[in-house]
C-alpha cells in the first residue's frame, strides 16, 4: 500500500518540480521518502539553496513560513494546514513589542520556533543548533531578550555566561520528559549515553550527558558508533538514528515524547498537497523583509559542533 503511495508521490513530485523537506521529528516513512531531512537549521539552508520551484515542507507551520521567507520566489506547501507549534504561539508580535518597550536598548534573539510576525520584530533568529553561538556573537554590554523558549534560552545563558531576559514559553512535548524518565532509563541501560535536547527542562538536562539539537545528535551518534544511547527528545529522530547507525542501539527516554503536530503529516496528505498545490504558505512582504534579516543572521552563524 505504502509503496503505491510513494510511487504516486514520486510521479507528482516530478510533474510539479517539487522537493520534499522533512524534519527529524516526522513519521519514519516520510523521512524515508524526503529529499532532505534535518533539523530547523539544516532545512532552512536546504530551502534557501534548492533549485526546485516547489517545496513541500513536512513539518509545522513556522518551518514552512521560514522556507517561504528565505525563498520568496518558490511555492511552499504545508500538507496539513493545522500543523502548528504550540511554543511558537506562546508569544505574539504585540507581546514582543511591549517587551521591547520595557527594555528599549535590548537586542532580541528569537528561536526559529516562532511566527513570522515575531521574527520580524527580532534582531536575530537562532535554532537549537546555534543559539549559543548567536548569543556569543552579540556585544557584551547589550541586554538580550530571548523568546519564546525559556529552556533553550537558559541553556544559551549557561553556556555563554550571559544574563538573558527569558520569555516563559516552552515546548509542550519536551516538558513531558521528566527526571524520573531519565533515572529509570539509566537504570535499565546503565552503559548508555543520554542525549537530551536543550528544549528539555533544566532538571532533565542536568541528568543528561550531552545536550544537542537533533542534527547534532545525528553527528554525535555517527562519531560514537556501536554505543547505546538514551534519547530525550521527540521520538521521531530515533528512526533516522537507527537507520544511519545500525550497529548502535537507541532507546526513547519515554514513549510520551511525541509531538502531535509533527505527526499530522501523512503520505495521503502529501499526495493531496501536490495534486491540489495546497496549502500554500505565504508571508506578507512587509513582514517577510524584516523577518528575513533576522533569519539571514541565523543561517550565517554556524554552530561549532
Ligand atoms: S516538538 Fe515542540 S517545539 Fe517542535 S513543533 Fe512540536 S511543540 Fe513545537
Amino acid at each position: 500500500m505504502n509503496e503505491q503511495l510513494i510511487k504516486q508521490i514520486e510521479k507528482l513530485k516530478a510533474q510539479r518540480g517539487a522537493v520534499i523537506l522533512a524534519h527529524n521529528y516526522q513519521p519514519g516513512e516520510i523521512q524515508d521518502l524526503a529529499d532532505f531531512t534535518g533539523d530547523s537549521l539544516g532545512l532552512s539552508i536546504q530551502a534557501s539553496e534548492t533549485d526546485a520551484d516547489v517545496i513541500v515542507f513536512c513539518g509545522v507551520r513556522f518551518m514552512a513560513e521560514t522556507a517561504a521567507i528565505l525563498s520568496p520566489e518558490k511555492t511552499v506547501l504545508l500538507p496539513e494546514k493545522s500543523a502548528g507549534c504550540p511554543m511558537a504561539d506562546m508569544i505574539n508580535a504585540e507581546q514582543l513589542r511591549r517587551l521591547k518597550k520595557e527594555n528599549p536598548d535590548a537586542l532580541v534573539v528569537c528561536y526559529v520556533n516562532s511566527t513570522a510576525e515575531v521574527k520580524a520584530e527580532s534582531d536575530y533568529c537562532c535554532t537549537s543548533a546555534n543559539a549559543v553561538e548567536v548569543v556569543q556573537s552579540l556585544p557584551e554590554d547589550k541586554r538580550i531578550l530571548f523568546v519564546p523558549d525559556q529552556h533553550l534560552g537558559q541553556f544559551a545563558a549557561e553556556k555563554t555566561g550571559r544574563k538573558l531576559v527569558l520569555w516563559p514559553g516552552y515546548c509542550t512535548t519536551h516538558v513531558l520528559i521528566t527526571t524520573d524518565d531519565v533515572r529509570s532509563a539509566r537504570e535499565k541501560y546503565p552503559d548508555a549515553i543520554v542525549m537530551a535536547h536543550p528544549e528539555c527542562n533544566e532538571p532533565v538536562k542536568e541528568l543528561s550527558d550531552e545536550l544537542l539539537s537533533t542534527g547534532q545528535m545525528l553527528k554525535f551518534a555517527a562519531k560514537n558508533r556501536g554505543k547505546r544511547f538514551i534519547i530525550a527528545t521527540e521520538n521521531g529522530i530515533i528512526h533516522t538514528l537507527k537507520k544511519q547507525n545500525p550497529e548502535s542501539e537507541f532507546f526513547p527516554v519515554t514513549e510520551r515524547a511525541i509531538c502531535p503536530n509533527m505527526k499530522k503529516i501523512s503520505l495521503d496528505k502529501i499526495i493531496s498537497s501536490l495534486q491540489e498545490m495546497q496549502f500554500k504558505i505565504k508571508v506578507p512582504e512587509s513582514i517577510s523583509i524584516k523577518a528575513k534579516k533576522a533569519l539571514d543572521k541565523m543561517v550565517e552563524i554556524l554552530p561549532e559542533k
